[in-house]
């Protein structure tokens, strides 16, 4: 970090050092709680994110490659403590950044710090097998690391999903480059730091913030990174798969959902329709966000009165206040993105129950604030994308509505029914399902979507697979 001029700037961090870009280009980065500029950010070229991939090679062929499996658990655990240590300087990044809720953001430091020790702790399971062949000889498996990864983040969750990428991918051994998001790449850079005062050498960890069509294009073809791991928006996570075919390099994707609530009618109605921060959790920017309610028609009208109220309940206010449950949009071109999609709901002939603007008091003037907005009697095919609420006739219907988009996130259902639940978790296309809960993810359990909501799984022991390749050896008996 360098103090030159009125606002900080963040540099580049490579093999261990703080840089400027190789072009001098840098970016302002705003609150979105209030419209002002809380430092400038170096944006990498093509040029930096060479010198990092070199420099994360090294690494891997050099003093992390050589490190014993138990070492490089205690590193992990350390950079654990590190995070904790700095758990107030870290959420206050985020919170200013993402304009998330400090409580939330507190939680989310102190989780991701769980994420690292809990693969720091996974790593003494990875083991190969003996393998029983026929033929005369013995088979034997290795789990392999990868090389130099290439980590790309967006800015709705930034330490928590950089945290699923990077404590498997140097749980396994290998060494990374990680491109934040242009809004939020202050905890990433701040981590990078950590980790060499955790004892993590340098190199292993290189943190390129820029843009996504410069330094992430660039990291995505470069020819030594031997794997992309994405999350963030479909569109862009089909470019990075086309940029990842001419070298065949490894690719996961987490991308976008628009996961349904399927509500039946002997439901527990109160904690159903009670759900609301599952869609308002993070102001909407949630990749599990249940924003589609299917609802059976006989209690369609008492659940969209519930949960109407209930919207209207969640409180929007300045992210450092306590009991602030929802601040602003995270940037201008969100707030932009989510007018325009209530806009064409409106148009569509959507019925707007409540919301669909900025709060009017004076506070939410500067700040990318937006009402939590629910529309009912939406019809299937609509295309706003905002919380809508719609009713169905029968199971089969609910699962062809919930079905009908080219995503498979995630999936709830409401039910008492033991053996409806069982069939609609069978039949709806999403990854991640939850019963009578909105809640998504679990540390222990896979997380990722179907058909275009990604590829690969994070989180849970699948997550080491993702950063490593199975070796098979035969020894000849004779
Ligand atoms: P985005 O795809 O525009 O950006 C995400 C990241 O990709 C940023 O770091 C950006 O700089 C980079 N990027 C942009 N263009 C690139 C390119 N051509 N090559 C390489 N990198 C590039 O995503 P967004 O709209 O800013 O992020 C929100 C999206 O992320 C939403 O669709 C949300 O649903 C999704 N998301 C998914 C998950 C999940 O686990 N499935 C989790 C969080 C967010």
């Amino acid at each position: 970090m360098s103090t030159s001029g009125t606002a900080l700037t963040h540099q580049l961090f490579i093999n261990g050092c703080s840089v400027p870009s190789s072009d001098l280009s840098s970016s302002p980065l705003i609150n979105p709680a209030n419209g002002e500029t809380i430092a400038t950010v170096s944006n990498g070229s093509a040029e930096d994110i060479d010198s990092a991939v070199k420099a994360a090679d090294a690494a891997y062929r050099g003093a992390w490659g050589a490190m014993k499996p138990g070492d490089r658990a205690t590193a992990l655990r350390n950079l654990a403590a590190k995070i904790r240590e700095n758990v107030e300087e870290l959420a206050l990044l985020e919170t200013k950044s993402v304009g998330k809720p400090l409580s939330s953001s507190r939680g989310e430091v102190g989780y991701a710090a769980k994420v690292y020790e809990y693969y720091a702790g996974l790593i003494p399971s990875v083991c190969g097998q003996t393998v029983p062949i026929s033929a005369n000889g013995t088979g034997l498996t290795f789990r392999e690391p990868l090389g130099v990864c290439g980590l790309i983040v967006p800015w709705n969750f930034p330490i928590v999903i950089l945290a699923w990428k990077l404590a498997p991918a140097l749980a396994m051994g290998n060494t990374v480059v990680v491109k934040p998001a242009e809004w939020t790449p202050l905890t990433a850079i701040r981590l990078g730091e950590l980790a060499i005062e955790a004892g993590i050498p340098a190199g292993v960890i290189n943190i390129v913030p820029g843009l996504g069509p410069v330094a992430g294009a660039a990291l995505s073809a470069h020819p030594q990174v031997r794997k992309i791991s994405f999350t963030g928006s479909t569109a862009t996570g089909s470019a990075i798969m086309k940029a990842c075919a001419d070298d065949i390099k490894r690719v996961s994707l987490e991308l976008g959902g628009k996961s349904p609530s399927i509500v039946f009618a002997d439901a527990d109605l109160e904690k159903a329709a009670g759900s609301v921060m599952s869609i308002y959790d993070n102001t909407g920017q949630d990749c599990c966000g249940r924003s589609r309610y299917l609802v059976e028609r006989s209690i369609y009208a008492e659940f969209v009165e519930r949960f109407v109220a209930n919207s209207r309940a969640v409180k929007i206010g300045d992210p450092l206040d306590a009991d602030t449950e929802i601040g602003p949009l995270a940037s201008t071109i969100q707030w932009n993105r989510v007018d325009g999609y209530v806009k064409q709901g409106v148009a569509e002939g959507a019925q707007l129950c409540t919301g669909g603007g900025r709060p009017t008091a004076e506070q939410f003037a500067a700040g990318s604030y937006y009402e939590p907005t629910v529309f009912a009697n939406v019809k299937p095919g609509m295309t706003i994308a905002q919380m809508e609420i719609i009713p169905f006739d029968s199971e089969t219907e609910a699962v062809e509505i919930a079905n009908g988009t080219p995503y498979g996130l995630a999936a709830s259902i409401w039910t008492r029914d033991v053996a409806r639940a069982l069939r609609v978790v069978r039949a709806v296309e999403a990854g991640v399902i939850s019963v009578n809960s909105s809640s998504s993810v679990h540390l222990e359990m896979p997380f990722g979507g179907f058909k275009q909501s990604g590829i690969g799984r994070e989180l849970s022991p699948a997550a080491m697979e993702q950063y490593s390749e199975v070796k098979s050896v035969f020894i000849s008996a004779e």
